[in-house]
């Protein structure tokens, strides 16, 4: 109640017992107690001080476009930076806040002749959830490009970190180790050559390979799984006869079998039962074990699949 009095006095934007599935692009999700919106990066630090000193559950978020949020929903504060979306482009130099949308973002770098975010074009989240799994596609990733971000410690103080404090790997950074909230990043680009195919026809290149590839009239969270070492696991979910597969309203994608689509109304635990179905039967086919790349929030009754004999995967 008093994070409630606090939020409706400060007059932040908020919504009460709402559903997550208004928010995220899987269009599943239960109720959130509080869902949060701060306009800017000041009311976002005072948001998450008074979560803090109220004992408040929460989780910061951006577009979630790359999170399952469990039937039950989330009894805290999820506390969403979608409002926070300020970013400029200095020569070749982009300043961006953690709400900023990475593809409006990588298309105006386009469009300015500046080449390394064209791979983004087609990732539907915010720079906070980029740096945060270390988005990447098409050989492009976030660290090739990050410079430095503004991120807060748990103390809740600002900190500069550079690229090499960052320790980014595979859909991996430090934000995600020590659950660190970004305010702000910088990206540093390059400018085309004029030998180069211009980053906006490169940019329009890899759209047109999603398009034929992905199943992007579903609400989805792009790829489950993480990628196994020279494997895919699209390639290994279809091997293993499961592309199709349907729990409730969920489906391991005809067209991308490293999607889960959501074709009917699906809930949370559908796709958990199909997450847990497509790493037992790979491992037991296989011998590898599929890391989910989504994140999840919330309380679910479908484990992830756990091999008997240990985590010895191929
Ligand atoms: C159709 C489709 C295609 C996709 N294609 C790709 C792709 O090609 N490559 C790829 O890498 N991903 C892809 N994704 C997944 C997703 O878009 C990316 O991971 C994206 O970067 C997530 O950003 P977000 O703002 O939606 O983060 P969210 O989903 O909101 O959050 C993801 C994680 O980041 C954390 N987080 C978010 N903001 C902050 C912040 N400011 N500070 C600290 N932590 C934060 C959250 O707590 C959460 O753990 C795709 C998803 C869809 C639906």
């Amino acid at each position: 109640m008093e994070f409630e009095m606090y939020l409706k006095d400060s007059g932040i934007d908020f919504l009460k017992n709402h559903p997550l599935k208004d928010l995220t692009t899987f269009k599943i999700g239960g109720e959130a107690k509080y869902i949060v919106f701060p306009k800017n990066t000041k009311q976002l630090i005072e948001v998450l001080t008074v979560a803090k000193d109220k004992a408040i559950n929460h989780v910061v978020v951006g577009n979630c476009s790359n999170i399952l949020v469990s039937d039950k929903g989330f009894d805290g504060a999820i506390i969403t930076t979608v409002k926070i979306d300020f970013f400029k482009i200095d020569g070749n130099v982009i300043e961006a806040e953690c709400g900023a949308m990475l593809s409006q973002i990588a298309k105006k770098a386009c469009e300015a002749g500046l080449k390394g975010l064209e791979f983004a074009v087609g990732i539907p989240g915010t720079v906070g959830g980029a740096v945060y799994m270390n988005a990447g596609a098409y050989d492009g990733e976030i660290k090739d490009v990050f410079e430095w971000a503004e991120v807060l410690d748990e103390n809740l103080n600002p900190v500069k970190l550079g690229r090499t404090d960052m320790r980014f790997s595979y859909r991996h950074s430090r934000l995600k180790e020590e659950k660190l909230v970004l305010l702000k990043t910088v990206f540093c680009l390059q400018y085309a050559s004029k030998e180069d195919i211009t980053p906006l026809q490169k940019a329009n290149e890899c759209s047109k390979r999603r398009r034929e590839k992905q199943p992007l009239s579903y609400p989805s969270a792009g790829s489950v799984f993480k990628r196994p070492p020279n494997n895919f696991a699209g390639k290994l979910i279809e091997d293993a006869g499961l592309k199709g597969y349907r729990i409730g309203g969920a489906c391991i994608s005809e067209k991308h079998a490293g999607f889960i689509v959501n074709v009917e109304d699906a809930k949370a635990e559908d796709v958990r039962r199909l997450i847990y179905l497509a790493q037992k039967t790979v491992y037991e086919k296989f011998g590898i074990l599929l890391e989910p790349e989504i994140q999840f929030i919330g309380e679910f009754e479908t484990p992830l699949f756990v091999p008997k004999d240990g985590q010895n995967s191929r």
